[in-house]
């Protein structure tokens, strides 16, 4: 007959057993991880130009240095009139199963530069008074949060977005062909190892700096703008370049007509 104390220690360890049988047996979660590369963050001189508004246009290139690829599904459908439906990400393990989350509202976006569907608030940008070289002031510029048909662009990463956590896709998988789709078949997304670009002058990469005083300020672009993409980190989800806004606005033309009347630099 065992003793009480020798009951215990027996049951203990099989409690112990059990506990680790269980975590060697949890698949790992093969999250994407989202980060804007500096280098794609260009700037480029107004291209229309009226007495009151003024665009400063913008590139951006998101990565995905992640362990997994972000895939983005079309979920139940929101309205009609615009199209909507829900966003829902499909997030791998590594024993082959997959989870799903919603995370936000898919939209039909038919200005004539997209005609396709979106995945709302993606990016955000703001325009920041300089402090120092690491530091940031008050926001001059909030533009509104932008949604687009996420794409493998190039097979690249660096930029500031080194540090890949899985392995590099080989080939292109996301392209706006999975945009055009309707729900609920649509599906968009970035590969590990991989980039979307949203290029200037097309909707939503730009801000209007007419009243905007001449000097330098920290343009400011954050990836996964409203924190629902499920991801391994969020730390690096803000990338910030200087740019110089130089007004040289002719007082005695009224329309600013001529060339190039602003001029926006690195
Ligand atoms: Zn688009």
């Amino acid at each position: 007959m065992k003793s009480i104390s020798g009951r215990m220690a027996m049951i203990g360890s099989l409690i112990c057993l059990g506990a680790e049988s269980l975590i060697a047996q949890a698949p790992d979660t093969l999250y994407p991880n989202l980060c804007p590369r500096t280098c794609n963050l260009e700037v480029h001189a107004n291209q229309y130009v009226h007495p009151d508004t003024v665009w400063f246009w913008y590139e951006n290139g998101p990565a995905n240095i992640g362990k997994g690829e972000l895939r983005i599904l079309s979920g139940d459908t929101l309205g009609t009139n615009p199209q909507t439906a829900k966003a829902i990400q499909r997030i791998s393990l590594d024993n082959g199963d997959s989870i799903y989350d919603t995370i936000g509202t898919l939209v039909f976006d038919d200005a004539l530069s997209h005609d396709h569907w979106h995945f709302e608030d993606f990016v955000q940008y703001r325009l920041l008074t300089v402090v120092n070289d690491t530091a940031v002031g008050d926001s001059v510029i909030v533009s509104p949060k932008s949604g687009f048909c996420l794409v493998d662009f190039h097979d690249s990463i660096a930029c500031g977005c080194d540090g890949l956590e899985g392995s590099k896709a080989p080939d292109r998988v996301f392209t706006t062909t999975g945009c055009l789709v309707e729900p609920p078949g649509l599906f968009m997304g970035i590969s590990v190892g991989w980039y979307d670009l949203y290029g200037f002058g097309i909707e939503g990469q730009a801000m209007n700096i007419a009243g905007v005083a001449n000097g330098v300020y920290w343009l400011e672009s954050t990836v996964n703008a409203n924190g629902n993409v499920r991801e391994t980190s969020t730390a690096n989800n803000v990338a910030m370049i200087k740019v110089n806004i130089i007004s040289t606005k002719d007082s005695y033309e009224a329309n600013n007509s001529g060339s190039s009347p602003f001029r926006v630099g690195k």
